[in-house]
């Protein structure tokens, strides 16, 4: 069996993770950083199209701060906002500019940055690398984390679950202790088979969203909420989760995951047409094509149900030049399936695409467990509040990445920072459950077809007691099946990811029916 002791172990390898890990071990710790996926770039970092906030030439953080307030309905935390609004930007240009070199967008005569602007934004705020800027942070940070030797990457490992001192260590004097603490995780090794044990001083989780809970989504595989039921089970505590932000642009097609159709499109002034080729943002919001996004995915489901058509359209050929320069992955993405967007309007429908809650976080990254950190779209750091600026989540992994790191780094060089060798001690290795049943894909696929159509048409865009009534219900019975299933065979990524996925699902349709409020991206139809 394996087991071992790190100073810090970082769950995901998006922006988030790899920020934190990088930080980690620029104060000399070991870091053993983990993915579920084959490699660091599995998750939505890579995806990123729009950007990453810095300032604008006509900007200050109090306009930065105006915008996010706005567009989080004042649900936000303002320590948070404020935190982001000043230090952000900094942080970019330490990490990013003067650490990582990475080759933004410049205008055309090289005179600074090209800025882009999306909905709900002021000004122009945007560095961006044409539209795969996500693609751009994560190859940076990829070569900066991969060129430290105190970082280890374990790929194909899950986390299982949190290890805490009250549920797991074995002697009674440390469930005895107020306080409980994190201890690191146990994590299933897809390679092996095996469940390992990974001790830790501090743990670091950064495993992402939940749009993979839902039919329609722009996320990937690996967004299925694990840090939100990981935490859930340690008791640590999670906010905000009903607050799922549906994004109103993705492209209309059969495709397990849907293209996004970046909002930068309509910040350079693409709009959105309904079947009759009539644009009708300006009947629902006087920011018309530019409102929140909240606004614009109400706006379109009420102009589908108008027009009765399966989805209205973005007109980028009649408003937008250079598509093929600016906009690369849009444009292949829809010529791959056969759409000339130069000449063709867009097909679009609105997707679950970002997680606003989670596991709620101080400006450090600190959870309410002590020695556990979140960061990155899995946390709850107040800066959402009840819906996302464009552009302010890959910031917010970087800054609430960064800022874990050195938080860490600071406490790790006190003397109490260390676990003690006879609290480690205490803690078991996993017991392999029983061998009773087998693992039926068929069973698996089916769980998740129930999970993703509950959570779609009954947590969704549109919201009643009926529906979250019918979701909790179903969601329940599939839970406590999975449980008992769960205890009986033998784990593998199968099983943890839906037993994680249905976990999550459950604490979201649990809050949705407890916030009775329509509020940003929460919207309740009683
Ligand atoms: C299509 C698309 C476009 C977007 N465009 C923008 C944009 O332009 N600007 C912007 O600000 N935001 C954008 N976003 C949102 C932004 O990309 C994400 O919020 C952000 O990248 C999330 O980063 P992260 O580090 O939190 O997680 P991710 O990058 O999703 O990484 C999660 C990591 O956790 C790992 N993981 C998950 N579960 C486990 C587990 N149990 N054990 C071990 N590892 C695990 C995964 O393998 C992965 O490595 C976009 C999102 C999408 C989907």
């Amino acid at each position: 069996m394996y087991r071992m002791h790190t100073d810090a172990l970082v769950v995901g390898s998006g922006i988030a993770g790899l920020t934190s890990a990088l930080i980690l071990a620029d104060a000399g710790l070991e870091v053993l950083l983990l993915t579920s996926g084959d490699d660091l770039d599995d998750g939505n970092s890579a995806l990123a199209q729009g950007g990453i906030v810095f300032r604008g030439e006509e900007d200050s953080p109090q306009l930065l701060e105006r915008d996010i307030l706005t567009c989080g309905w004042r649900y936000n935390s303002v320590r948070a906002v404020r935190y982001l609004a000043r230090r952000g930007p900094q942080v970019v240009q330490e990490i990013l500019l003067d650490r990582l070199h990475l080759p933004f967008d410049r205008k055309n005569d090289d005179t600074g940055y090209h800025l882009g602007r999306e909905g709900g934004h002021s000004v122009p705020r945007i560095l961006h690398m044409a539209d795969y800027t996500g693609r751009g942070i994560m190859e940076g940070l990829m070569a900066a984390v991969r060129a430290c030797p105190s970082i280890k990457i374990l790929a194909r490992r899950t986390a299982v679950d949190l290890l805490t001192s009250h549920h797991h260590a074995t002697l009674l004097e440390f469930k005895y202790q107020l306080a409980d603490q994190c201890l690191g995780a146990y994590v299933l090794n897809e390679i092996s088979g095996e469940v390992e044990t990974i001790l830790a001083d501090f743990t670091v989780l950064a495993t992402g969203g939940c749009g993979r809970l839902f039919l329609h989504t722009s996320n990937t595989r690996s967004c299925i909420g694990s840090a939100l039921a990981m935490a859930s089970r340690a008791f640590a505590k999670v906010m905000n989760v009903e607050y799922i932000q549906f994004h109103p642009t993705t492209l209309f097609h059969r495709a397990e995951r849907r293209l996004l159709i970046t909002e930068a499109l309509r910040g350079e002034g693409a709009r959105l047409v309904n079947a009759s080729g009539e644009p009708f943002m300006q009947r629902y919001d006087p920011r018309a094509d530019l409102a929140p996004r909240d606004i614009v995915t109400r706006a379109i489901l009420a102009e589908m149900l108008k027009t009765e058509q399966d989805c209205v359209y973005l007109d980028v050929a009649n408003y937008v030049k250079d598509l093929e320069k600016h906009f690369p992955t849009v444009y292949q993405g829809c010529l791959d399936l056969g759409i000339d967007i130069t000449r063709t309007a867009i097909p679009v429908v609105p997707a679950a695409h970002y997680f606003c809650g989670g596991v709620l976080t101080d400006n450090a990254g600190r959870t309410t467990l002590d020695r556990l950190y979140a960061a990155g779209e899995c946390a709850c750091t107040g800066l959402h509040g009840a819906n996302r600026l464009a552009s302010t989540s890959t910031l917010e992994c970087l800054l609430w990445g960064y800022s874990a790191g050195h938080d860490i780094a600071r406490r790790a060089g006190k003397k109490s920072a260390s676990l003690s060798r006879r609290l480690l001690d205490s803690i078991p290795d996993w017991v392999s459950p029983g061998c009773n049943r087998n693992e039926d894909p068929a069973l698996i696929a089916q769980d998740w077809a129930t999970i993703r159509n509950t959570m779609w048409n009954y947590v969704g865009i549109n919201r009643s007691s009926s529906r979250l009534k019918r979701a909790f219900e179903d969601l329940r019975e599939l839970n406590k099946h999975l449980h008992d299933f769960y205890r009986e065979t033998p784990l593998s990524k199968a099983i943890v990811d839906l037993f994680h996925g249905c976990q999550a699902a459950y604490t979201i349709t649990i809050a949705a029916m407890q916030n009775r409020r329509s509020l940003g991206c929460h919207n309740r139809l009683d």
